[in-house]
């Protein structure tokens, strides 16, 4: 059987809660039930976003709970540097883009802000949606190159089917099947040099061989687009497990932020990582038994992905304060 290999790929745009941390345990039980391997990878292409403080806050975490990682920035590992910016540098996701887009999964675009803008208003004022009808898809790859060379700013973007369904089955949501009519065609590569959040995520999935992507559902709707990059390239699709979110309270979701939830400040408070870590493997994840207190060694053993639910779970400061008890 192929060796499992999961990554935790934190954007470091604000510190950690516990729903993040949720993620984390999550790929890290996946891989050590099966003796495989832990990845950490930061992603951090989306420049703007970046918080100061952030990366540091990640390995603090993740150092305080166990889940220490194979791979990554601090430890190395044998894919290279674990960090996107880092890993830019070598032109990786340039070529790849530039691949893909001889291989029919992308094209170069060179609409302005303005083109696209205009389309957008005159499908407000239809009152259709919006799917941007890019024109560039006409010319030949020789006069976009000409272009190019003459120094014209361009972005490349996916291509998506103008027919037909993307389907793909996620490990906790089931058959997931999309009409490719809905998906937009999103920029790969932005006119800076920069690979979309998107596409440095695919590409570093696929050259670090990792086999379960395990993150939060909010990335559902993009996950079709994923594999259309994949299945352009030939490539083997990983193993999907979206989460469902932990949410404040019924309506809200826990958000950065918003401060709510923060691991660093529950531990301030004297909540000890182990009672936190225990508290939220079983926010999502239900045993077989009866037991609700577990050691990480007792987690790697009992957990399975079949028993992850798809209902939003609500964090809940009584049930954790009564575990830490228990500690
Ligand atoms: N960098 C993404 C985030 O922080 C991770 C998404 C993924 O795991 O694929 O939300």
């Amino acid at each position: 059987m192929e060796k499992v290999r999961t990554r935790f790929a934190p954007s470091p745009t604000g510190y950690m809660h516990i729903g993040n941390l949720r993620t984390a345990l999550y790929e890290y039980l996946v891989a050590k039930k099966d003796d495989g391997t832990f990845i950490l990878r930061i992603e951090d292409t989306d420049q703007e976003r970046l918080v100061e403080g952030a990366v540091d806050l990640i390995y603090t975490t993740l150092k305080e709970c166990g889940l220490d990682h194979d791979e990554g920035p601090d430890v190395g590992g044998d894919y290279g540097s674990y960090v996107q910016s880092e890993r830019m540098a070598s032109g990786i996701y340039k070529e790849y883009a530039e691949k893909l887009i001889e291989l029919g999964g992308a094209h170069y675009c060179f609409c302005s802000e303005d083109d696209i803008h205009r389309q957008k208003e005159e499908a407000e004022a239809k009152g259709v949606s919006f799917k941007y009808n890019d024109p560039c898809h006409n010319m030949t790859l020789e006069e976009a190159r000409q272009r190019i060379a003459n120094g014209e700013k361009y972005v490349v973007r996916q291509n998506i089917p103008l027919t037909g369904t993307t389907s793909f089955d996620d490990e906790v949501y089931g058959h997931i099947e999309v009409e490719n009519s809905i998906l937009d065609e999103s920029i790969l590569l932005k006119s800076d040099g920069f690979p979309t959040y998107n596409f440095a995520n695919i590409i570093d999935d696929h050259m670090m061989n990792i086999t379960h992507v395990v993150r939060g559902n909010e990335y559902l709707s993009s996950t079709p687009k994923y594999n259309l990059v994949y299945q352009a390239f030939g490539w083997n699709i990983p193993k999907y497990i979206h989460l469902p979110p932990v949410m404040k309270d019924e309506h809200h979701k826990l958000s950065k932020r918003n401060g709510d939830a923060s691991f660093q400040d529950l531990v301030a408070k004297g909540y000890l990582p182990a009672a936190i870590l225990n508290y939220i493997a079983l926010l999502g994840w239900s045993p077989e038994t009866e037991q609700e207190i577990y050691s990480l060694d007792e987690l790697k053993k009992a957990f399975s992905v079949e028993r992850i639910s798809k209902s939003p779970a609500i964090f809940d400061i009584e049930k954790l304060t009564w575990m830490n008890g228990m500690y």
